[in-house]
């Protein structure tokens, strides 16, 4: 027998656990289907835009913690020159760890059916409805898909989307660490190759995470290498790394970090949160984005009916939300992570700091 749904996510990220939350509530049945069993880490910088505050408090998504508030922002350049600014809507740190959880088990508290463990292989959309096989062997049926399923997933593969075809040059490295840094500001700093995050997130624990070269990892040997011989040049880096208690046995790493443009419908899959488009980590938005994106898809399902209605309503606003914040993270990518990039961008918000808040609040959207 296969079993039949109104509504089906692919993906429980905050994306996926957005939209399974708000569907939910609004008594739609909706089933999310995610590869991993919760909690689990994730690489991320998990520092969130304040654009979201209201909405998780109002939708009661905001996990009850002491979440450390960041309003100052500093950036280094590859030697280890800095300047500080304040952040003008500022953010708060938290683990995906933490978040992601809450946000699963506040989906189930809500109605939504969760499966994890569990993963889509294959779909297809034939006229009227989508046909999905499971990695267990399992077929079912859906109405309305959304495809919450990130940057990276063989399903790009089964639809044959066209970023999937090109190679990227970047990897993602995350740790949690027990480190003295100011809580109230974000870090970003530069390294030949790439750039490190670092902001606090709960219970004192800090986030180190760095976009890096896949090129540079292959010619050092191990990720350790490569930290000590490019990273470290960086002062900054050298101290924060030397000094801190590391709370992983492993850092969490992935590969084929791709900004790629993408499309927000495909195959008649509402595609939200990255696997509609990553934003490039220094703009500190992708979080948000990616709720947004959650919340866009969901309000979509609940107030239209035809699929005709649903695409349009969806591409339309997508486009206007997340269009143009993309296409400056990509742009704005091109000044982080070499010597003389890096040192123009530094001299840049020392000196025209104006500037330097245009670009951030361009890369984010207003509080919702
Ligand atoms: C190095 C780095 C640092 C970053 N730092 C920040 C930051 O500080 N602040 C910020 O706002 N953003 C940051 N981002 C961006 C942010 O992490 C993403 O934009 C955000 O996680 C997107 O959420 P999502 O729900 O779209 O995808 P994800 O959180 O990636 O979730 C997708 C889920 O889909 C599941 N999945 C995939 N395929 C399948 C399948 N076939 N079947 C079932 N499940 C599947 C995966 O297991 C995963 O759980 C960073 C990104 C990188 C790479």
């Amino acid at each position: 027998m296969v079993d039949r749904f109104e509504n089906l996510i692919i993906g429980g990220g905050l994306a996926g656990l957005i939209a399974a939350n708000l569907l939910s509530k609004a008594g739609r049945q909706v089933l999310l289907i995610e590869k991993k069993p919760y909690p689990f880490h994730r690489v991320c910088g998990e520092y969130l835009s304040n654009e979201v505050l209201d909405f998780l408090k109002r939708e009661g998504l905001l996990p009850p913690l002491d979440l450390p508030q960041i309003d100052r922002f500093i950036f280094s350049d590859t030697r280890g020159k800095s300047t500080t600014i304040p952040l003008d809507l500022g953010g708060f740190g938290i683990s995906r760890y933490v978040l992601d959880d809450f946000l699963y088990n506040r989906a189930l508290e809500n109605g939504a059916e969760i499966w994890t463990g569990n993963q889509v292989e294959n779909i297809s959309f034939n006229k009227v409805d989508f046909t999905l096989e499971l990695a267990d062997g399992k077929f079912l049926t859906a109405t309305n898909v959304i495809g919450a399923f990130g940057k990276r997933s063989k399903l790009d593969k089964v639809l044959s989307r066209d970023f999937i075809k090109k190679r990227s040059p970047y990897i993602g490295v995350k740790y949690h660490v027990k480190t003295e840094i100011d809580r109230n500001t974000v870090a970003l700093h530069n390294f030949t190759g790439g750039y490190c995050g670092v902001n606090a997130i709960e219970e004192n624990k800090v986030n180190l995470c760095y976009l890096g070269s896949r090129d540079q990892l292959r010619s050092m040997g191990s990720i350790e290498e490569m930290e000590q011989h490019i990273l470290f040049k960086n002062p900054h880096l050298e101290r924060i790394f030397s000094e801190s208690e590391f709370l992983f046995d492993k850092p969490e790493v992935i590969n084929e970090i791709n900004f790629e443009v993408k499309m927000p419908v495909e195959q008649h899959i509402l595609m939200a949160g990255d696997s509609a488009g990553l934003i490039t980590p220094l703009c500190g938005n992708g979080m948000a984005m990616a709720i947004q994106a959650g919340k866009l898809a969901a309000e979509a399902l609940i107030n239209l009916s035809t699929r005709e209605e649903i695409e349009d309503y969806y591409t339309a606003n997508w486009k206007i939300l997340f269009e143009r914040r993309l296409m400056i993270g990509r742009g704005v990518q091109t000044l982080f992570g070499s010597k003389n990039a890096s040192r123009f961008t530094r001299n840049l918000i020392a000196h025209v700091p104006f500037m330097a808040r245009q670009i951030i609040k361009n890369t984010h959207g207003k509080p919702f």
